[in-house]
């Protein structure tokens, strides 16, 4: 394991302002990580990835151990040389993915199940998940948990943390590589006890920074934010905290004040190629037919390529057309907007402005008006399979897929 220097730098209550230090480049905390779960983010060149300012993307361990396979991707001399990216990239460990899966086996060994695209049975085990993401190479590797579904009761929860604490350590004995650092998973489900119980184990084992899992299943902002307050204070102050599968703008500002740095969702970019702009005022459906012939930039604060460049009349018709172009400026601009959200609230919480932030964030992202947690989309995947090579949203249909009211979806499945 690669230890991973983390400074904190101004606080407000919980929040921090921290930076960690990695072999490529410094981390400004709190940050916001865009997903690439195929080996890229859907539609950017690693050029536009440039423009959009993120410091630190995920890609995705059990996709792409499918295809093109981990032996290809070292081929490659690792990720980032495969991608092209210079800016550090964390690999999740698959455990959510193979829990979500209808058919998964699981054992104390580790997990069988079909791959959902082919049928392939496949094994997935805290050794295998480990032997995977060293070959892949990324700054920073999770281990591997066992993800609990939403509804488990308390005594099934119970015995799931234990394992899990008897899975990460396995993967923490099976981790060797010296220039990547590991995490581990909280879990816990939605019981207080749990949580500390998960925390003091997984903390006893010892790792470079700590995630939070099991949230984002469709439990709401309020919940979470128990979660996260029955969680973070058995965490260590002096490491990185990092809440999986969470990045809607409330959440972003509530977990921040809870003192988590490090957050990963796929709505920016998903949202973007849905036609849906993050702006200062609230989200924009650029879809809409007021903005036919609207000469102005999508968000007249924006500094972004596609602010400064393109009106939104013009990535209307795009988009009405089925254009790729729309949804790359989209996704440049949504993630353009995540980074410089996430560094100004950064800088709130350094000038002591950090709870006026706050209240501003609850001003223009209210919660009754957020779009639906993202498991409630079906898939944790920065689209489903079905239309992994497909065409942007527009092209499918006379109205491209919008954010749907919050509602928690019947039965979920299990987030992160
Ligand atoms: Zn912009």
């Amino acid at each position: 394991m690669k230890s991973l220097p983390f400074a904190i730098e101004a606080t407000a209550g919980a929040a921090r302002a921290a930076t960690l230090t990695t072999a490529r480049g410094d981390i400004r905390t709190p940050v916001f990580m865009p997903v690439g779960t195929q080996g890229a983010v859907r539609t950017l060149s690693p050029h536009h990835l440039l423009e959009t300012k993120s410091q630190i993307i995920l890609a995705n361990t059990y996709h792409l151990s499918q295809r093109p396979g981990e032996a290809l991707v070292a081929k490659h001399g690792g990720l980032h040389k495969m991608m092209q990216v210079n800016v550090p990239i964390l690999t999740d460990s698959g455990g959510f993915q193979v829990f979500s899966l209808k058919k998964a086996s699981v054992t104390e060994e580790g997990v069988t199940f079909a791959y959902e695209l082919d049928g392939k049975q496949t094994f997935l085990s805290p050794e295998r998940s480990m032997e995977i993401q060293q070959a892949l190479g990324a700054d920073i590797a999770m281990v591997f948990d066992e993800c609990l579904a939403f509804g488990t009761d308390k005594e099934a929860a119970a015995r799931s943390v234990d394992r899990t604490a008897r899975w990460e350590q396995r993967s923490k004995d099976a981790h060797h590589r010296a220039d990547q650092s590991l995490f581990g998973i909280v879990q816990g489900g939605f019981w207080a006890d749990l949580r500390a119980r998960s925390a003091k184990q997984i903390t006893s084992i010892g790792f470079d920074g700590y995630a939070i899992g099991g949230l984002s299943v469709g439990e709401g902002h309020a919940i979470m934010c128990d979660v996260l307050d029955w969680t973070t204070p058995h965490l260590p102050a002096d490491k990185p905290r990092y809440l999986m599968g969470v990045g809607r703008p409330l959440d972003l500002v509530e977990g921040v004040a809870r003192g988590i740095d490090m957050f990963d969702c796929v709505i920016a970019t998903r949202h973007a190629r849905g036609g849906v702009f993050y702006t200062s005022k609230g989200r924009v459906r650029i879809t809409d037919k007021r903005y036919r012939v609207d000469m102005y930039p999508v968000d007249t604060s924006c500094d972004c390529y596609a602010c400064a460049n393109f009106t939104r009349a013009y990535i209307h018709h795009l988009f009405r057309v089925g254009e790729v172009l729309g949804s790359i400026l989209a996704t440049i601009h949504n993630l353009h907007w995540f980074a410089r959200f996430m560094g100004d609230m950064r800088k709130s919480i350094i000038d002591g402005s950090f709870e006026a932030f706050r209240a501003h964030v609850h001003e223009v992202w209210p919660e009754s008006t957020e779009p639906a947690p993202v498991a409630a989309w079906g898939s944790d995947m920065d689209d489903p399979p079905a239309t992994a090579e497909g065409l942007p949203a527009a092209r499918r249909g006379p109205r491209p897929a919008a954010p749907k009211p919050a509602r928690p979806p019947a039965r979920p499945g299990p987030r992160r």
